[in-house]
């Protein structure tokens, strides 16, 4: 073997896992720490469990709802948008005549 290029190996390197297990194994690492082991995990104990390590299941949630109160604002903004186009057409349903008879009285009215 050559020198100075090999890291170092520890054979009883210990792993410790978050729900409290821990077993030895051989590892350049001395400890490791990790999340999930044959012990909790759902494939091995066959329970349905969300591994939520770092809250995604929570942002999920956020956005969705995020999502949903953008949806009911772009409602209400259509519902705003489709009033006002209502009232304007309104307005814009005036005959050529009614225009004329309205511009001529304001011109009366100007005049005067
Ligand atoms: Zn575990």
């Amino acid at each position: 073997m050559k020198s100075n290029i090999h890291p170092n190996w520890h054979s009883q390197a210990q792993v410790t896992c978050s729900c409290g297990n821990s077993f030895v194994t051989g590892s350049t690492l001395e400890k490791i720490e990790v999340d999930i082991c044959d012990k909790c995990h759902p494939f091995f104990t066959g329970e349905m469990k969300f591994v939520d390590r770092q809250g995604r299941v929570d942002k999920f949630k956020q956005k969705v709802e995020q999502a949903q109160a953008r949806q009911k604002q772009n409602q209400l903004k259509q519902q705003q948008k489709q009033q006002s186009q209502a009232q304007q057409s309104e307005e814009e349903n005036l005959t050529y005549q009614e225009i004329l008879r309205e511009k001529q009285s304001q011109l009366r009215q100007d005049k005067n």
